[in-house]
């Protein structure tokens, strides 16, 4: 049976890093909408070009580019036994669709991970935030430094920081998320599959709280 989780929660709480570490624990695919953005911008496509204006503003990609680019995505061989969902729902437009898309293949948003923290905070982990131009991999200047300065561990690729973790760009896009994103807790806790998780703490307090909300569930799915 398949398990697919949402990870929710703004910029900075560190989505990415949790995402990270269920793939590793579950075998299960991170899909990182942001992610799929990044890479179609270096590469130039017609996707990242729609999306590239959008996202140095702060600003949500429209719904219809983002759906297709998922969709496409979930529907690939790799996806069959479930998804992590990294960034994606972002609206409710996107989550109905999502539930649609889900439907389709007999499957069902088995969780929503909710994250949150203070703007306090998030704004201070976005400033540290250092991600490798070659595997996306998330890095922290203070709570998660690299072995070697401005080098992936992984796969030695080169560090950058995200042009919209601008100052600037980071309130846009902590503003964005409350107007658009933040009306999805509600959808997800009317369907009994939200989970509270408190981001405030550090990478292993929040994994504690992941592991211990998704265990269940794998048990169940076993
Ligand atoms: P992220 O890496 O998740 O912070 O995403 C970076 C940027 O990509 C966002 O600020 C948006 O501009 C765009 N983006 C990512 N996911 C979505 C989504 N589900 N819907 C619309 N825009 C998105």
């Amino acid at each position: 049976m398949a398990l697919d989780i949402v990870l929710l929660g703004p910029p900075g709480v560190g989505k990415g890093t949790q995402a990270e570490r269920l793939e590793a624990w579950l075998g299960l695919p991170q899909v990182s909408s942001g992610d799929l953005f990044r890479e179609a911008i270096a590469k130039g496509t017609r996707l990242g070009r729609k999306a590239e204006g959008y996202i140095d503003r702060g600003e949500l990609v429209p719904d219809q580019v983002t759906i297709d680019m998922i969709a496409e995505r979930i529907a690939k061989p790799d996806c069959a036994k479930g998804v992590i969902l990294d960034g994606f729902p972002r609206t409710v437009e996107q989550a109905r669709i999502l539930d649609e898309l889900l439907a389709k293949m007999g499957r069902r948003v088995d969780i929503v991970l909710d994250i949150e923290a203070s703007e306090e905070t998030l704004l201070e982990r976005l400033t540290g935030r250092w991600l490798c131009r070659q595997c996306g991999r998330v890095y922290h200047r203070l709570s998660n430094p690299e072995q070697v300065r401005g080098i992936c561990d992984e796969c030695g690729g080169r560090l950058y920081q995200r042009e919209d973790d601008r100052p600037k760009t980071q309130r846009r896009r902590l503003q964005v998320y409350q107007d658009r994103t933040v009306p999805l807790q509600a959808y997800y806790r009317r369907k009994g599959v939200l989970v509270d998780i408190d981001g405030e703490g550090d990478v292993e307090s929040v994994w504690r709280q992941i592991k211990a909300a998704v265990e269940p569930l794998v048990a169940q799915k076993a």
